[in-house]
């Protein structure tokens, strides 16, 4: 099998699944228990809240485990919302962001709140001045994802975090495609709330995390115990956390090797499947884009019909975000590029790992014409 789909999720790593396994079978106490058995499992909770908030420069404090990134997304819109229950307001967010984004702010809207979904360019970044423009005296929260999943564009996330700070707004940004992928530094980027999910970075699935600074006043997103602060509760995720924790590690030590090895590979095979076959474009932006990524659209072929040839063949990839497959409309997100539905359903994702080989690539890319050729003299 050719696994070029790690955007949906990854491959657990060798060395989170040996860290997780005492956790489980061994030092399984929770980490609530006042005892010393318990005790184990809260201190490898702590020293994992220290060690990924040295990788994002926030205290630890600030960090909350969770379930993953729709958790996170929840989180950061329906608390933000909770804490301006009485008075209600307004929210800034993007048309490009995932679905557990999107229907939260649906969720807010049917409260009261009020949502402005800006549109983006015509490779998926945010334009600064309608942002700038669209803020109002009673917007509470601007929220725009670090990197889109579907597309790989990386947003101006510095320059909105300084909009917001300027204006009094707070910051939310979905990194889930990001974190442990490019460098994140939430004070330089004036972020006041960023989710991440485990499962994206060679993680575990079913566990992720939140920040939120310090001095931002929110109610319990989890109501019941004490854990987490007050603010998440539930028994900790002891072997998650500690598998989520180790592959966050693996992956910040290797990280400028895999940014350089992965962006050659991506270019490698753009400039190729662009030049060697005729009529297909790259989606999102050529240069602010996260280095796994490769979004085509191929004119004359259904995305769908062609994911499932390549499937047919060992090859794995998809047609834009897992969560909306099979749903029978087009992505969202190339909608809101301006692209044709045409376009939008012709397009096919392929998002590398570290582990990805330029063999696999060639393989996928000799599969990809023969299949396009195929298809292309049907119609
Ligand atoms: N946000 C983005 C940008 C994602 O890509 C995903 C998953 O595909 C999520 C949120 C949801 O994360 P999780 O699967 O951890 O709930």
């Amino acid at each position: 099998m050719i696994y070029l789909d790690n955007a949906a999720t990854t491959r657990t790593s060798d060395e989170a699944v040996r860290a997780m396994q005492p956790y489980m079978d061994t030092y399984y106490g929770n980490p609530s228990s006042a005892y010393e058995f318990g005790g184990i499992g809260r201190e490898v909770i702590e020293q994992g809240r220290r060690s990924i908030a040295r990788m994002i420069n926030c205290g630890e404090g600030e960090i909350y485990f969770t379930s993953g990134g729709t958790e996170g997304d929840n989180f950061a819109i329906k608390q933000i919302c909770d804490a301006n229950r009485k008075r209600k307001g307004h929210i800034i967010t993007t048309g490009i962001e995932h679905h557990a984004l999107l229907h939260s702010c649906e969720a807010v809207e049917r409260q009261g709140f009020d949502v402005t979904y800006l549109s983006v360019d015509g490779m998926g970044r945010v334009r600064l001045n309608e942002l700038a423009n669209a803020v109002r005296g009673d917007t509470i929260l601007i929220s725009v994802m670090y990197a889109n999943n579907e597309i790989g564009t990386i947003e101006p996330i510095e320059r909105i975090g300084k909009i917001a700070r300027d204006r009094g707004v707070l910051f939310h940004t979905d990194a889930v495609q990001s974190f442990a992928h490019i460098p994140i530094d939430v004070k330089h980027c004036h972020v006041d709330m960023l989710s991440a999910s485990s499962h994206k970075f060679h993680g575990p699935k079913g566990v992720g995390f939140m920040y939120v600074r310090d001095g931002i006043r929110l109610h319990p997103f989890m109501d019941g115990g004490s854990q987490e602060k007050g603010m998440r509760a539930g028994t900790g995720n002891v072997a998650g956390i500690v598998g989520m924790v180790t592959a966050a590690e693996e992956a910040y030590a290797a990280m400028r090797q895999n940014i350089r090895k992965e962006t050659k590979l991506r270019d490698y095979f753009i400039r190729r499947v662009t030049s060697e076959i005729p009529r297909v474009y790259l989606n999102g932006h050529p240069s602010y884009r996260l280095p796994n990524n490769i979004n085509i659209s191929i004119d004359g072929v259904d995305g769908a019909v062609l994911m499932v040839m390549l499937d047919l063949q060992g090859i794995c990839v998809s047609t834009g975000s897992a969560c909306t497959q099979g749903n029978g409309t087009p992505s969202h997100v190339l909608r809101a590029l301006g692209f044709s539905y045409e376009r939008a359903s012709s397009s096919i994702r392929l998002t590398m790992s570290d582990d990805t080989t330029k063999e696999e690539l060639d393989y996928t890319l000799s599969v990809i014409k023969s299949e396009v050729k195929k298809l292309r003299e049907k119609n």
